[in-house]
């Protein structure tokens, strides 16, 4: 009754489309948080068959989820608490990022047990302030690896960092504070195979910036990095389609309320259709009154609440019945609203729309490998 249709063949054709843009880079494709809601493990085999480099996630835990359902492509992991599993993610060839010194004993102190040399990410904070070393600290972070990598406890197989997107200049001055932690790692005594510092908004912006290797996420589920550009302007193709059946069709008299609130209230006699997806399949709440659905190839708005199961569509004197189809977002190219659309109407951003759909949807893949 609630689909979430997942084409994964859509993700490969993004694949390549990065593939080309980032000319010899290659390609880290970011399957964090189930792959932005788009399903971890269908989306990696997926994306290995089409012979990705590297898959980057946020966590040691879904790193190893990953390497449990076969995955065998070189993975990074970048995100740790002070409990995280480095002996586990050694065991399992999985490479860290390491933001601090603390990290990086933890890291010596598994690779002592494991008796496997970990491999390295070294993450420079360039000006985002989140997760990485401080410019401050990073001399002192670069000598104890030097250190540790002489007693063949790790390599280092890349240093990287992330851009703020706040504008071209705040982003010039990141690449430019990225060449000069990397120069100074390398006159201390460090070597990277690896350099890599943009993710699919970077890439697109600032091609000369590709280093070794580009880190794709948004971009590979068909969707733009950019508010004010859409995804058809880079040939991406959107892969996720939310969708559900009518179940129940009414007519009402004017002046009927619907829905909590009563938001919306009938003028006329007019037909009312019950979609049984609300904000437990992670559709926004604060969408009511602004997200549009598409039914039978017209788009309505949902005018009234939406609740935690269902919403309800005025389509007027229209021929709706029980079982037609709405589409709550996919690909524009299809004549329906994107993820776009839903985004700008719960005042966000693509990338959540996307990632928090969940629930009770029945997940689909087309394209799918068994
Ligand atoms: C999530 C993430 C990415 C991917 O960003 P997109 O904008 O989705 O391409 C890249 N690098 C890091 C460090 C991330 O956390």
């Amino acid at each position: 009754m609630r689909d979430l249709i997942i084409d994964l063949d859509a993700i490969v054709d993004n694949f390549e489309n990065f593939k080309k843009r980032a000319g010899g880079a290659k390609i880290l494709a970011v399957v964090k948080a189930n792959a932005y809601g788009h399903g971890l493990y269908e989306v990696a085999l997926k994306l290995e068959t089409a012979k990705v480099d590297y898959f980057g996630v946020a966590d040691v835990d879904e790193a190893l989820h990953l390497r449990e359902g076969g995955i065998e492509t070189p993975l990074l992991a970048w995100l740790h608490d002070p409990n995280d599993r480095f002996t586990e993610a050694l065991d399992a060839n999985v490479d860290l990022g390491v933001a601090n010194i603390e990290q990086l004993e933890r890291i010596a102190d598994a690779a002592r047990i494991t008796g496997k040399v970990a491999k390295l990410h070294l993450k420079v904070d360039t000006g985002l302030s989140r997760n990485g070393s401080s410019i401050e600290e990073w001399p002192t972070l670069v000598a104890a690896t030097v250190d540790l990598v002489g007693q063949g406890l790790v390599e280092t197989v890349g240093v990287f960092s992330h851009l703020s997107s706040t504008s071209e200049a705040d982003d010039r001055a990141q690449i430019a504070a990225f060449d000069a932690a990397v120069e100074q790692a390398r006159a201390l005594g460090l070597e990277f195979e690896l350099r890599h510092l943009t993710a699919s908004d970077g890439t697109l912006s600032y091609p000369e910036a590709n280093y070794e290797m580009v880190r794709i996420g948004v971009g590979l589920y068909g969707l733009s990095p950019f508010a004010d550009h859409h995804s058809a302007e880079y040939a991406l193709r959107p892969a996720m389609t939310a969708k559900a059946l009518v179940t129940q069709v009414k007519r009402v008299q004017a002046g009927a309320g619907i829905s909590y609130g009563y938001l919306a209230r009938t003028n006329t006699e007019t037909t009312l259709a019950l979609v049984p997806v609300g904000y437990a399949e992670g559709l926004p709440r604060n969408a009511s009154g602004k997200a549009e659905v598409s039914i039978n190839g017209k788009r309505y708005k949902i005018e009234s609440r939406i609740a935690m199961d269902q919403f309800v569509i005025d389509v007027g004197d229209d021929e709706v019945v029980a079982g037609d189809e709405v589409v709550i977002f996919g690909d524009p190219a299809a004549g329906v609203p994107s993820a776009d659309d839903l985004a700008a109407a719960a005042d966000t951003i693509n990338y959540e729309i996307v990632t928090r759909m969940g629930g009770r949807f029945r997940v689909t893949y087309l394209g799918a490998i068994d």
